[in-house]
């Protein structure tokens, strides 16, 4: 090695994920810049750049990106589950694991949505809006309850993992795992097979997020060159509060809570979730970050695989804070923006329907806005509201993935520790 290479280390793949995320969103804000003050988009210059650097390079190196990350995400949580499930020692086990998994992720919703409905009551940010008045928003029909809880049980597990219907991927894997540890020699020795493949899948994962900080640097590019900032400013104050909450319980409700339960340093935690938090805020997906969620969770936070195999692809799917904050400063914003005032019936009504609203959230990007429409007319407030946030969800989408899977994270370290499933030593290292 020369002395140069010695004195010039090679950055980290963190702060080189980190500088093309920053690197992205400035060439992206520039390049809206530069077409909405003076460049014209009609001429030959603003067409090339839209159809080779935007639609063309940024699109293609964002998407192969995008799908090298989903590429991973069906075969990681079968593989990395049905070992996680075949090692449990008792059934009992997993039944504590998911019994605290629920109860945690269900508590922390409960607590992002009545910070957000407190903190939009209080700034009342839709207060004298000029409404629209062609406003528009088609609602999808939610399905039923009952149709719901069915939809978690697997008809055909080959159909589930090419739909990638990850409730029905994580039933499938754990009743398979169950059946691994019941067969005496067959189950070990197929054991073996699966833990080698867990291995090498992981590893895959490390290999694909070397081409990371190209990706999150197209990805942002190209959203900010099409988006701007420019729809911030007319809704200054809705996105100010969803972000002022957003940021409030990533860095201070999760810290607190893993001080509390677990004693685990909220820093180093914080720290080590660099790398999925760029991912999460890049993609907007909870789904398409979780190998790096937990690739993140087993090798750097230190979480055994019996806890993090089950309770990360769960949180991905329905654990979703962030979104059930979006929703609950929406909810106020919209009945505000319409002159209704919301009253204590109502806003329970909010914290419940939000909370489920949000676990039935798919983890891709835009669905908490779709599945806000159910919020609304529980609380019989306008559907087309949706339509004055629209502007700025795609931003916000980012930062509330972000905030979605530390969540996950957060979780999975206070219930691994309290299972004595957290190696406290590799939670520490540098
Ligand atoms: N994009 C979010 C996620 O993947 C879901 C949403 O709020 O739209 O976690």
């Amino acid at each position: 090695m020369t002395e140069i290479e010695v004195d010039r280390p090679r950055r980290s793949l963190t702060a080189r994920i980190v500088i093309g995320m920053v690197a992205g969103l400035a060439l992206g804000v520039s390049l809206n810049m530069l077409r909405t003050h003076g460049l014209d988009p009609q001429g030959w210059v603003g067409r090339a750049l839209q159809s080779f650097l935007i639609d063309g390079l940024f699109y293609v190196v964002g998407a192969v990106f995008m799908a090298s990350l989903k590429l991973l995400v069906v075969p990681l949580v079968f593989v990395s589950l049905v070992c996680g499930a075949a090692s449990l020692d008792d059934l009992s086990r997993l039944g504590r694991i998911g019994g605290k998994t629920l109860a945690l992720y269900l508590g922390t919703t409960a607590i992002a949505i009545s910070v957000a409905l407190s903190a939009a009551a209080l700034v009342r940010p839709g207060d004298g809006l000029d409404l629209p008045t062609d406003l528009e928003f088609a609602p999808r029909v939610a399905p039923g309850w009952t149709e719901t809880l069915v939809n978690i049980f697997p008809s055909n597990p080959i159909q589930a993992m090419a739909e990638g219907n990850m409730l029905q991927i994580i039933v499938f894997a754990l009743l398979f795992g169950f059946a691994m540890s019941l067969s005496g020699d067959p189950g070990r020795r197929l054991l073996a097979v699966f833990e080698d493949l867990n291995k090498v899948v992981l590893r895959l994962v490390t290999v694909l997020m070397e081409i990371a900080p190209y990706g999150v640097f197209c990805l942002l590019a190209r959203i900010f060159a099409d988006q701007g900032l420019g729809a911030i400013a007319q809704l200054a104050s809705y996105f100010s509060v969803v972000l002022a909450v957003l940021l409030f319980h990533g860095l201070v409700v999760y810290p607190v809570l893993l001080k509390i339960f677990s004693g685990l340093n909220p820093r180093v935690f914080l720290r080590k979730m660099r790398a999925p938090i760029s991912f999460a805020f890049s993609t907007a997906s909870s789904n398409a970050t979780l190998p790096v969620t937990l690739e993140t969770a087993e090798d750097r936070l230190g979480v055994d695989n019996r806890v993090a195999s089950f309770t990360i692809p769960l949180g991905a799917t329905i654990n979703m804070d962030g979104t059930a904050i979006m929703q609950g400063v929406a909810t106020v914003f919209i009945a505000q923006a319409y002159g209704l005032d919301l009253g204590p019936v109502q806003y329970l009504g909010v914290v419940l329907t939000a909370t489920l609203a949000s676990v039935g959230t798919a983890g891709v990007p835009g669905v908490g806005l779709i599945m806000l429409a159910l919020v609304l007319r529980q609380a019989n407030l306008p559907v087309e509201g949706i339509a004055l946030i629209i502007g700025v969800d795609r931003l916000l989408d980012m930062v509330r993935t972000a905030v979605n899977i530390t969540g996950d994270a957060a979780v999975t370290c206070i219930v691994a520790q309290s299972e004595g499933q957290l190696d406290a030593e590799a939670f520490q290292a540098p």
